[in-house]
């Protein structure tokens, strides 16, 4: 469990952008996806970030603090279409300024949902991964849906729709599978 997870702040422009020298880990993912409760699993804490929120509402990136060590920055899911389009490009804008202007970004988790193929922006989101040349992981999210025989197939399936070198981590913020690992990811990562 992460200690000491507090929301800080929600950013809707660049000239908001937390100035700071603290690492910071990103997620990314579709809406819907569960990066909310994937937060909140992971600061063990089930209101910290807004579950279930209308899809496509959030146009803005939230920083949670951890302990004053480092943060977590949940940006906008993608996927929806109830932003408009200019609404949309100002959002893409202000993702990639934050992206390409910090050096502290030390991670990135990209969430997908372990029971659906990857959607198209899933795709595109991944090949942005490989060229922002950050460190990341797939999460395949969900995974209590799935049997737990069947996951390694499901898991299979979304690494040849994505043509994925890397290893998928199937989790579940509702039976925490694999929560372990990923908070000694975490912990890894911001030493
Ligand atoms: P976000 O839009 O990516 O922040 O997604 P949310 O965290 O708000 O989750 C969207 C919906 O999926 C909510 O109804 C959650 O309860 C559900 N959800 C999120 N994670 C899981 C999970 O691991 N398992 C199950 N069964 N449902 C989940």
């Amino acid at each position: 469990m992460l200690k000491n997870v507090k929301f800080e702040t929600s950013v809707f422009s660049k000239d908001k952008l937390v100035k700071t020298d603290l690492k910071q880990i990103v997620l990314v993912g579709k809406s819907n996806v569960g990066k909310s409760s994937f937060i909140n699993a992971l600061a063990n804490h089930k209101g910290l970030a807004k579950v279930g929120q209308t899809p496509g509402k959030t146009k803005c990136l939230n920083y949670y603090n951890v302990n004053n060590e480092f943060y977590i920055v949940d940006l906008p899911g993608y996927g929806y279409s109830t932003m408009s389009a200019s609404e949309k490009a100002n959002t893409s804008k202000l993702i990639n300024y934050y992206i390409e202007n910090n050096s502290n970004i030390c991670h990135i988790f990209f969430l997908v949902d372990i029971r659906h193929k990857p959607t198209n922006d899933d795709r595109i989101m991944y090949e942005w991964l490989l060229e922002k040349n950050i460190p990341f992981t797939i999460i395949a999210n969900k995974a209590d849906k799935i049997a737990k025989t069947k996951i390694d197939s499901y898991l299979l399936e979304i690494t040849k729709a994505l043509f994925a070198k890397e290893e998928i981590i199937a989790f579940s913020s509702q039976n925490k599978q694999n929560l372990e690992i990923i908070e000694n990811k975490i912990n890894y990562l911001i030493k």
